[in-house]
């Protein structure tokens, strides 16, 4: 397994050879500070920005939205009532340090964003603490967790052959026991658990993940760190709107956006998820091995349906219920904001997900009335408003976050982190902790590092 150290290793590698080979970068003087340019404004990008931007270099950050944060997307589902959701990124656990250390530097606050899980399982409801797996394979999973950091490499190999459900069942997980655990760690995945690696599974579950450790989230919405971040680097250093379309690299980079402006750096860094990255005319092409990486790297889909209801029915704040329904994980999205009115989001995962899109409002409703209507009744008249997102259509990154299926983790992630002449890359999809905030600024500080 390519360790964090490795990378910055064989950055440090790569760039001092190229260093050698290019002609124009004999004139390169190491002491002089390079401009570097970013793709992206997402977490990684913004992080590694303001990184370069600490140390006195000149950052010029493009992005194509009209908007920073990328897959952070705080919405305003009712703006008098000033009621902000999460369309991407929401929870941020105890293990996200650089996150929460940020959120300390810029003076942002957090909230706990604890939630306490109902389930609808075939039909019957089941409120907190009535429900669970059995005794003995919480017993089970608990020890396969705490053996998963005593695994030599090649049991990791091994384990990273099998994908999680197998893995499971091999485990002897199965019936009730085997069918919660997919509901539940699906969320987690954005798809069924039969397409991920039992290797990045228990990775996950064993750093980012364990669902009662995953309680906060920031004040006013997540995308504040991104606004903050961009304060605090310069807007003026942070052009929005503009759509990297071909990269040239000799001796320095030249980068062309979609609107026909161009602009020139010494080094950049390419924060885009890898379908962005394919959209976009390399000279010289990526090397094959990194392009076979980016045709064969998924991203899972989620679909959000936010609905915004004149009061909180579920009179819990911390309510959240997993559900074997199409509408999947229904969630509190409004926690601890004051006011009568609440919304409620439906994250569903995989083929879920592409159902509830493909939905019209109405259908919609259908669905999300199915999977309350056993805890609650007719919920109908209560709902005032819906909004959609769905991850899978997204026009960059087309999915929520990267998902690596069995042999993957150690065959294309080193690929896809490797510098390419001066290139460096960053992104959820090569962090140690992937799919999450935190694996996102840190590959941005790292890819910063190695400037
Ligand atoms: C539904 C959902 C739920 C999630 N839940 C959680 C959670 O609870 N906790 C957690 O920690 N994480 C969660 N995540 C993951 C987290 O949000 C991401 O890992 C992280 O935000 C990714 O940041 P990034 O910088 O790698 O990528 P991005 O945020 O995608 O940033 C890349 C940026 O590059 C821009 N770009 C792409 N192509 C170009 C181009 N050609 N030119 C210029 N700009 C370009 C994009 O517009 C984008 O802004 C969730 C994500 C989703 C979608």
């Amino acid at each position: 397994m390519t360790t964090r150290r490795q990378f910055v290793k064989e950055g440090l590698l790569t760039s001092a050879g190229l260093l050698l080979a290019t002609e124009s970068f004999s004139s390169f003087t190491v002491l002089q500070k390079p401009k570097v340019i970013i793709i992206g404004a997402g977490f990684s990008g913004l992080a590694a920005a303001y990184q370069l931007h600490k140390r006195g270099i000149d950052v010029l950050v493009l992005e194509a939205r009209n908007r920073v944060g990328g897959r952070v997307f705080t919405y305003t589902m009712d703006a008098k009532e000033k009621l902000n959701v999460e369309l991407g990124g929401e929870w941020i656990s105890k293990a996200q340090k650089r996150i929460l250390s940020l959120c300390d530097e810029l003076g942002l606050l957090l909230q706990d964003n604890l939630l306490q899980a109902h389930l609808l399982y075939k039909n019957q409801y089941f409120k907190p603490y009535e429900w669970g797996v059995s005794p003995e394979w919480q017993k089970k999973i608990a020890k396969l967790k705490m053996d998963f950091a005593d695994l030599r490499p090649e049991d990791q190999l091994e384990m990273d052959k099998l994908d999680w459900w197998r893995y499971l069942l091999n485990n002897g997980c199965d019936g009730r026991d085997l069918d919660i655990q997919n509901l539940v760690d699906s969320i987690d995945f954005g798809e069924s658990i039969r397409q991920v690696s039992a290797y990045t599974a228990l990775h996950h579950f064993t750093t980012v993940a364990e669902r009662k450790e995953l309680p906060y989230k920031i004040v006013g919405g997540n995308g504040k760190l991104a606004e903050a971040i961009a304060d605090k680097i310069g807007r003026e250093k942070i052009k929005l709107n503009y759509r990297v379309q071909k990269i040239e690299q000799g001796g320095r980079v030249k980068i062309t956006c979609t609107n026909g402006e161009v602009f020139e750096a010494d080094k950049i860094i390419c924060s885009a998820p890898t379908q962005a990255m394919k959209t976009i005319e390399w000279l010289p092409k990526l090397p094959v091995d990194k392009m076979d990486a980016i045709n064969e790297l998924q991203y899972s889909r989620v679909n959000k349906n936010l609905m915004l209801f004149s009061n909180r029915f579920w009179k819990d704040e911390r309510f959240d219920m997993v559900t074997d329904s199409t509408a999947h994980f229904i969630y509190h999205g409004s926690k601890d904001q004051k006011s009568v009115k609440g919304v409620l989001i439906s994250y569903a995962a995989g083929d879920k997900a592409d159902v509830i899109s493909k939905q019209n409002e109405t259908g919609r409703m259908v669905l999300m009335q199915q999977a309350l209507l056993p805890a609650f009744g007719n919920i109908k008249p209560l709902l005032e408003k819906q909004f959609n997102y769905y991850w899978g259509d997204d026009e960059f990154s087309k999915g929520s976050y990267a998902i690596y299926r069995p042999g993957q983790w150690f065959r294309i992630r080193p690929v896809l982190q490797k510098p390419f002449i001066n290139t460096y890359f960053a992104g959820e999809h090569i962090a140690e902790l992937q799919a999450s905030m935190e694996g996102a600024v840190v590959t941005g500080e790292e890819a910063a590092a190695m400037i």
